[in-house]
């Protein structure tokens, strides 16, 4: 019987993985695909972790992230404004950044089975059962549910929020564009908006969260994108005059900002697994390495008694969680609510241009402090 088995190895899932079996228990960590590989994501991370990511030596120094100081707002209509970014936060792509932690997760013993799907967990007994491909069974004493946005998984545990079908895809981009290296933007369009900021090599990032229905009303994300993003000048401009890197998009479906539960069934849910702020707040990632910090920091807790007391550690998990991420991701979910209306995004645009202390008030309430 294992100690833990993290299902996923994202960022959430590499960093309990790397914590716990740094502190001597027995890690498996199952993920569905193998490093290197990309990700829908806009690969800007909030400085809140450098700290905690320093202390444990998962810096990606040697990945020259790029240093990211100032935002940019633009309407659909291409009204634009800048302001510094408090805190601040560099660029990374997650094709890099996972693969060093997935590196750093090996040195620190913790089994990795890749290219494996977690069909089924199930508690009984005062233990897990993992059903994975082909039928094989594997036992563990406690689990963490660290799979990302949403899984098969979600629907055997019949969480609420799959229940509801969501109105967002995502889409990335790797590309080489005109574009300021120490700047994140978020560009408005009519149902969403695309960030642009730096990663590493001189590569950018493209990324945004468009709508379902104008994708089916399009036909092809190319057709949605001349129909629909290019309104705005500033993301045609960088649709027509960037070199793409990939031969298509990555693209995600059914991207869900409702409310879910921080344990569920007894499995510990970490990273977006728990909630999942909407991407213009730019720290989904912050969260998900804070996340993997609690939790894992509270399993060592526990573990050091004699007899685990399951019930202590999920509602101590449970408590903590909220008091440190509720409060976000409500925030974000209101603020989205300014995003990909042409009216709104003017005013927007407006605030982060005569009223910043407003602006920056909203932008602290998404964020939390270094860590
Ligand atoms: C459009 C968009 C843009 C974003 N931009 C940003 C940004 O710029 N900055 C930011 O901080 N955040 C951003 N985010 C949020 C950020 O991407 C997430 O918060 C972050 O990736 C969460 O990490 P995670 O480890 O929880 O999940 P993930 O990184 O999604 O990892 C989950 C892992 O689980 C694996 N998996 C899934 N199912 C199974 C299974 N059954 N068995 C085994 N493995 C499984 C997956 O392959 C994956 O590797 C964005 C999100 C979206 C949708």
């Amino acid at each position: 019987m294992k100690d833990i088995t993290i299902i996923g190895g994202g960022l959430a899932g590499l960093i309990n993985a790397i914590l716990l079996a740094r502190s001597g228990l027995k890690v498996q960590l199952v993920e569905k695909k193998h490093y290197p590989f990309h990700k829908v994501c806009g690969e800007f991370i909030s400085n809140e972790v450098i700290p905690f990511l320093e202390q444990h030596g998962l810096y990606p120094a040697v990945l020259q992230p790029v240093p990211i100081h100032t935002f940019m707002l633009t309407s659909v209509s291409g009204k634009s404004s800048c302001m510094p970014l408090d805190l601040g936060g560099f660029g990374i792509s997650r094709y890099a950044l996972d693969h060093f932690l997935y590196q750093k997760a090996l040195e620190a013993g913790v089994e990795c089975l890749l290219d494996t799907a977690v069909q089924d967990v199930h508690f009984a007994e005062n233990h897990f059962t993992l059903t994975l491909p082909h039928q094989e069974q594997q036992k563990s004493k406690l689990v963490i549910g660290a799979y990302g946005k949403r899984s098969r998984l979600d629907k055997q545990m019949h969480r609420k929020f799959v229940k509801e079908r969501s109105p967002y895809i995502g889409v990335k981009y790797h590309l080489y564009a005109d574009f300021p290296a120490d700047r994140i933007a978020l560009h408005n369009f009519r149902g969403g908006y695309c960030g642009i900021s730096r990663i590493e090599d001189g590569k950018y990032n493209m990324c945004y969260l468009g709508s379902r229905s104008d994708l089916r009303k399009y036909g092809s994300i190319e057709a949605m994108e001349k129909a629909v993003l290019y309104e705005n000048p500033h993301l045609k401009k960088l649709f027509t005059q960037s070199e793409f890197l990939f031969e298509k998009p990555e693209v995600i479906n059914e991207v869900s900002f409702a409310p879910k539960r921080p344990v569920e069934q007894h499995i510990l849910m970490s990273g977006d697994t728990a909630g999942l702020i909407t991407p213009l707040c730019g720290n989904g990632m912050a969260m998900a390495i804070h996340s993997a910090k609690l939790l894992s920091g509270l399993i060592i807790q526990h573990y050091q008694q004699a007899v685990l007391d399951r019930g202590a550690l999920e509602n101590a998990y449970t408590k903590a969680w909220t008091s440190l991420f509720a409060q976000r991701l409500w925030v974000g979910r209101n603020v989205q609510r300014l995003f990909g209306s042409a009216f709104v995004s003017e005013l927007g645009v407006g605030l982060v241009s005569t009223v910043k202390p407003i602006a920056r008030q909203i932008m602290r309430r998404t964020h939390g402090k270094p860590f």
